[in-house]
């Protein structure tokens, strides 16, 4: 089957704390304009860092073959369960590396980082395109 040429495609990546997942959902949703059914969801604790760091990418690989193009990278602060104990600016950094090294594994990718903080009802979620 193929592809609309017009069909946009991505997937997001998002720690699944019930503070923020959703949130970030809606974030990637404003910013690319995708609907639920275009993009792959990969949930787990940690977000984007621990997929890199645990190799978990198998769902990230499979959306680009597929014709993703478009990849959100989400993190938190205010306690992470995928990372007990760290602070938000390590938290921070571990966000940016890891989307420093999405661009590597998929330079054909636009890529968002997406990074939300804050407790309910006050949680603050920032989305950017990165260059
Ligand atoms: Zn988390």
């Amino acid at each position: 089957m193929e592809l609309e040429a017009e069909e946009k495609l991505g997937v997001l990546v998002v720690c699944g704390d019930r503070r923020f997942w959703r949130l970030q959902q809606e974030s990637f949703e404003r910013e690319t304009g995708l609907t639920p059914q275009q993009y792959w969801v990969h949930c787990l604790a940690g977000g984007a860092p621990k997929a890199f760091e645990t190799n978990d990418l198998v769902l990230e690989e499979h959306a680009v073959h597929s014709g993703a193009i478009i990849m959100g990278w989400g993190a938190h602060g205010t306690r992470c369960g995928g990372y007990p104990g760290l602070d938000d600016e390590t938290l921070k950094q571990k966000l940016d590396e890891a989307v420093k090294k999405a661009k590597e594994k998929f330079p054909q990718a636009i890529h968002y980082r997406i990074w939300s903080e804050g407790e309910i009802p006050n949680q603050k979620t920032e989305i950017r395109r990165v260059k």
